[in-house]
């Protein structure tokens, strides 16, 4: 039997406050929510990182969390000064995961008390090496590619 708690959410062995359920995808409040109405959207396959996940899961998780915005009223103001929100996906803990089934957030950000507070430490542009990794990056796509 699995002992991940998602997993066992999904099969209703802990209760959950359910929001949108698909055949491939869950999701339900969070229970220590940052915001209100922080929403969890997860699918319905047992993995730890999204690499873990099949493209199929994947596919059917953004429009759930769309329809959820809906829900919540996210899309009224539909300027940039309007109802903000972040959808974030953490992989592993060192990026902040606690729990290892692959989740996305949903955090209605009104203010700038609640919600997700983002550290973003930009660093000045280096073209020269850009293009360096541009070309490595496209090295390994290349190779995934061919492996396809
Ligand atoms: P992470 O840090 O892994 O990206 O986020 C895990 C999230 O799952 C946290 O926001 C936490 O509050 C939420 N969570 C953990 N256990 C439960 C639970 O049993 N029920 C619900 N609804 N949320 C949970």
């Amino acid at each position: 039997m699995s002992a991940c708690i998602f997993c066992k959410i999904i099969k209703g062995e802990i209760p959950s406050f359910k929001l949108i359920e698909t055949k491939l995808t869950y999701s339900f409040l969070d229970i220590q929510p940052t915001a209100e109405a922080h929403c969890l959207v997860i699918p319905k396959y047992c993995g730890a990182k999204l690499h873990n996940i099949p493209d199929e899961y994947l596919a059917d998780i953004l429009p759930v969390v769309k329809k959820l915005t809906k829900a919540l009223k996210l899309d009224v103001n539909n300027t940039p000064s309007g109802e903000g929100y972040n959808v974030l996906q953490n992989n592993g803990r060192i990026a902040h995961q606690e729990v290892d089934h692959v989740h996305f957030h949903l955090i209605p950000k009104k203010d700038t008390e609640s919600g997700l507070g983002v550290g973003w430490p930009a660093q000045p542009t280096d073209f020269e090496k850009l293009g360096k990794l541009h070309k490595e990056l496209q090295a390994a796509l290349a190779d995934i590619d061919e492996k396809l």
